[in-house]
């Protein structure tokens, strides 16, 4: 049959099936060649009669008699006798008279069912039927499992293309010959083939092999090809003026570590540069990376060009303000920041847009308040994106779009991304890592608490609030009416009555108006307020040196990374920190909550998580639309790597996409929705 024919002319799809199948994209012939299993059963061991034990069995026997009975009312037995040349089995059914009917009597079956003891006697129940040929579909082969969705079974995938097997090798190859014999991979149409009709594991794992590599390979040559396009773009030059650097470097009370040294002079370098910067810094929270952006900010402005900081939240762009004008002052340049929020009154935006227009401000912080229309900034040489996971494409390339000149891009996280992810997802990004924290910090000790000792842990916290600390409580969520969750509200009312009654307590919540965040925020900065009450807002960039223990109550709920984030809250300053997770229940922890607290490195968790949960897990922290693989293992870094040199080998060897038509629609597909671009 023609890969372009409707699905519906394919034998036994009527009309119902039809449009359930057109319902999950499928709706020619190739569609559903096209459809993946989920998983695969294997049912392909057979056992004569005589030497199967209790447990799921699959035999080959003929069927001789079957008979159905009501024992009593709402109640049918369907019996069968089968039979093979060991001996015989029978076979039984509950309230399925159709049965008796339905089995063709001495016709040879393959039967699988579980085998056991059943009314005193042993039997296979509920067995599923299946005709003998050369070509079983459900049952004595390794089956695959289809994903049961939308009202299509999984068998009735199976059978659909079962009947399609010989259309399987229409399926044309579309990865260039060399790519394929490079990478030994299997043909486009033999892959697919072995992914429905698999004869044993190697079959299932080539298969998958080779469409996994496909899709990260579109991947990776549609991030080369974003790559190339930014190559002949013209970013400002930003000339490098060592007395700055050196002078704002010794007016800090304290030494820049390597990692950060080596980070701002790489920037320093790409900035130098036509070609625009588009880095990456990736640094553990507590890292100092607002240094480094600072220090990238003032070469931009002492060569005359402005600078845009994004951050996702108001508190972190207000904490930025703070950070960058104490930083700013010993040279000089604390005139020239200025803060845009949305929120900011009419006089004073009018004032402020006036001022970046004419040039007076030079460096503008602020929030997603920065893309909006009226904001101009023709002078543009940087932008600097903090916490860069928590904006959108379109956000992150509006901001670019303000000045008409095509500005160095600085991105920083504090997610660590896992090797694999970075090559994929971020395959267009340089990027810098900073692997170390200020020689001052002690690392956070971290222990998990049972729901039974949490009186302990808040005589502990009492502990480090009676000697003029500081700690935080952070709750899952907002508000619940149940009584099982720990929202924030309830949890502060409670501690504020009871246990703690006798501190200064604070609620942080992202519902509260904006100038009620504000002033909790800054009374615990200012050491106001003892203990606060909050939930993940305080995840992001919150400096308070003086808090040293944190809390974190149902942890289970949260990314190991965003656990790892809401950590680096405390250990600020010299002072030990503590990290305390008050697990749900009194079971012993899972695996993740455990690595939590023997693992300080941020990377080692991150993978940890994309090994036990998937790319998933990150989803949360890393948005993108990319990491919708339909079968590449994300934590196959070999993998990965191979299809990342073809793309690029694709690339120099100067090989048409246009030759490669369904090659080409994907990476045009994925090029706009990869992360930079
Ligand atoms: P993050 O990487 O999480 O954004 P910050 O830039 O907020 O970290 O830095 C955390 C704290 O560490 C800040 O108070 C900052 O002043 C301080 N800091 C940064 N660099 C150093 C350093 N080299 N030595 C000591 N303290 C530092
Ligand atoms: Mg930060």
């Amino acid at each position: 049959m023609n890969l372009e024919a409707p699905i519906e002319s394919v034998k036994g799809v009527g009309e119902v099936l039809k449009s359930n199948l057109n319902r999950l994209g499928v709706f020619t012939v190739g569609d559903i060649i096209d459809y993946y299993p989920k998983r695969y059963e294997d049912y392909s061991d057979i056992h004569k009669i005589s030497s199967i034990k209790p447990g799921i069995v699959t035999i080959r026997a003929v069927i001789k008699q079957a008979s159905s009975k009501y024992v009593r009312r709402g109640m049918n037995i369907t019996e069968a006798v089968a039979s093979d040349e060991s001996g015989s089995v029978r076979l039984i059914w509950f309230n399925q008279p159709y049965r008796a009917n339905s089995i063709k009597k001495d016709e040879e079956y393959f039967i699988r069912g579980d085998f056991g003891l059943r009314r005193g006697r042993l039997s296979i129940l509920s067995p599923t039927l299946e005709l003998v040929s050369d070509f079983p579909v459900h049952s004595a082969r390794i089956v695959p499992v289809y994903k049961l969705t939308k009202g299509v079974k999984s068998s009735q995938i199976r059978t659909i293309i079962s009947n399609l097997r010989n259309s399987v090798s229409l399926v044309e190859e579309t990865l260039p010959t060399w790519i394929i014999e490079n990478n030994k991979l299997v043909g486009r149409s033999e892959a697919l083939f072995k992914l429905h009709f698999p004869d044993n594991a190697i079959d299932v794992e080539n298969a998958k092999k080779r469409l996994g590599f496909e899709e990260i390979f579109q991947l990776s040559l549609a991030s080369e090809f974003n790559k190339l396009d930014l190559t002949n773009e013209k970013a400002p030059i930003v000339k490098f003026d060592q007395e700055l650097a050196k002078k704002f470097v010794s007016s800090l009370d304290f030494d820049l570590t390597n990692a950060q040294k080596k980070a701002v002079w790489q920037i320093y370098k790409d900035i130098q540069s036509t070609s625009p910067m588009n880095r990456l810094l990736e640094g553990d929270v507590g890292s100092g990376k607002t240094i480094v952006a600072c220090m990238s900010a003032i070469m931009a402005v002492n060569a005359g060009y402005q600078v845009a900081i994004m951050a996702p939240t108001e508190i972190l762009a207000r904490q930025h303000l703070e950070s960058f004008t104490s930083l700013l002052k010993p040279i000089k340049m604390h005139k020239s920041v200025s803060l845009l929020l949305g929120k900011t009154n009419k006089n004073d935006r009018s004032k402020l847009l006036k001022d970046l227009k004419n040039d007076k401000v030079k460096i503008i912080i602020g929030t997603t308040s920065l893309i909006q229309d009226i904001v101009s900034l023709n002078n543009l040489s940087l932008i600097v994106i903090d916490e860069q996971h928590r904006f959108g494409v379109d956000q992150r390339k509006k901001l670019m779009s303000k000045s008409h000149k095509v500005p160095h891009v600085l991105s920083m996280t504090a997610t660590p991304i896992p090797r694999s992810l970075a090559l994929t997802l971020y395959g267009e990004l340089d990027i810098t890592v900073i692997d170390e924290k200020p020689a001052n910090r002690l690392p956070i000790a971290t222990s998990l608490v049972s729901p039974n000792s949490i009186k302990q842990m808040y005589d502990r916290i009492k502990d480090e609030l009676n000697s003029g600390r500081q700690a935080i409580i952070v709750c899952p969520v907002i508000e619940d009416s149940s009584d099982e969750v720990n929202s924030v509200e309830k949890v502060y009312l409670k501690l504020s009555k009871g246990e703690f009654k006798k501190y200064k307590l604070g609620l942080l919540h992202g519902k509260q108006h904006s100038k009620n965040k504000e002033e909790v925020m800054q009374k615990f900065s200012d050491g106001e307020i003892n203990l606060l009450v909050t939930t993940t807002v305080i995840e992001v960039g919150v400096d308070v040196p003086n808090a040293t223990v944190i809390a974190v109550l149902s942890p289970e709920r949260f990314g190991l990374a965003q656990i790892h984030q809401l950590r680096g809250r405390v250990g600020r300053s010299h002072y030990q920190s503590y990290c305390y997770l008050v697990l749900s229940d009194s079971n012993s922890p899972s695996r993740r909550m455990r690595a939590l607290a023997t693992k300080s490195s941020g990377f080692k968790l991150s993978e940890l998580d994309l090994e036990i949960r998937g790319p998933g897990a990150i989803y949360g922290t890393i948005q993108h639309g990319a990491l919708d693989l339909r079968i590449a293992n994300l934590s196959d870094v070999k993998l990965i790597e191979s299809a990342k040199n073809s793309a690029k080998l694709f690339i120099e060897n100067k090989e048409k996409l246009s030759n490669y038509p369904h090659l080409s629609d994907n990476v045009n597909k994925l090029r706009k929705i990869t992360n930079f671009n």
